[in-house]
Formats: structure tokens, C-alpha cells, sequence
């Protein structure tokens, strides 16, 4: 049933949006806000959600907010891209647990992937904070450059 449901405030995203919960911010604007992934799957696995659309999944956000929440996506792809130089990138977004969603707060995951590596397993392990530190700087000069 998790396709379906009530929205939760107390989920972990609704708590960084309000600021009761930490995260290493990339990009915030009325309407949007962009972090680092805290267990990435590669180096540089960033998320994005809207902050004033109470929806759980793609199902439930409204056109307007899903439009503002994709052209955030496009532009940090684009910053990834240019910082990281990946062989290509996952754009991609879950919805329901059977699909691999685990917070119910609709979020779109950007995913640079290398030549060779493989993916690492999903929301799993917690990422070195010095490592996403750095990260964090390259990829915030990179989008205000
Ligand atoms: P989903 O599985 O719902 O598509 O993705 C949720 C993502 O949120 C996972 O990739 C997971 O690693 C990430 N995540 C879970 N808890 C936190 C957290 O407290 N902070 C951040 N930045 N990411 C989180």
C-alpha cells in the first residue's frame, strides 16, 4: 500500500526542509531544494525534492511543482556533469516501496555513473563526511560559477 497513503510531516526530507534535520545543501530556491544522497550509490548521487508540495510520489505532486522540480533536476544533471565528468548519468524517481522507494516525500535522484564502476546498493551505506564535504564544495562553486 505504499503507492498509496497519507503524506507524513515527520518523514526525513519534510525535516530538512524545515531545518530539523541537517543535509549537505547543493541548491535552494523557493520552490526547490537539492542535496547530497547521505548513503550514494556513486560518487556524487544527488537528490532533489520540492519543498511546498506535500506529496508522497509522482502520482500526487501538482504540474506546477513537478515543473519547477524538473528544471532544477536539469540544471544540477548539468553541473554534475560538467564537475564530475561521469560516462553517463541516472536520472531516476521511485514510487511505492515495491519500486525501491523508502521516503515518502517525492524526490528525483541523480546518479553519475563511471565507466566500469558498479552501482552501489541502494540507501545503504553512509557516505565519509569529509568525502561529502568536498563534494559538496565542488558541485556548489560549479552551480554558482
Ligand atoms: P528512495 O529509496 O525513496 O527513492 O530514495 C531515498 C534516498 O534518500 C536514498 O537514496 C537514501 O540513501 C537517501 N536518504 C535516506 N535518508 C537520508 C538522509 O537522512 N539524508 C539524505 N541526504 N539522504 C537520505
Amino acid at each position: 500500500m505504499s503507492l498509496h497513503g497519507t503524506y507524513d510531516e515527520q518523514n526525513i526530507f519534510a525535516k530538512i526542509i524545515r531545518g530539523e534535520a541537517p543535509c549537505y545543501k547543493l541548491y535552494e530556491d523557493e520552490d526547490v531544494l537539492a542535496f547530497l544522497d547521505l548513503f550514494p550509490q556513486s560518487y556524487g548521487h544527488c537528490l532533489v525534492i520540492p519543498k511546498h508540495a506535500p506529496a508522497r510520489n509522482l502520482l500526487e505532486i501538482d504540474d506546477a511543482n513537478l515543473a519547477k522540480l524538473m528544471a532544477v533536476v536539469r540544471k544540477l544533471t548539468q553541473a554534475v556533469v560538467d564537475e564530475l565528468e561521469p560516462a553517463g548519468v541516472q536520472v531516476a524517481q521511485f514510487n511505492g516501496a515495491p519500486a525501491g522507494q523508502t521516503v515518502f516525500h517525492i524526490h528525483v535522484h541523480i546518479v553519475p555513473r563511471y565507466e566500469g564502476d558498479k552501482l552501489g546498493i541502494h540507501a545503504t551505506h553512509q557516505g565519509d563526511a569529509e568525502e561529502l564535504k568536498a563534494l559538496q564544495a565542488r558541485l556548489v562553486k560549479r552551480i554558482n560559477g
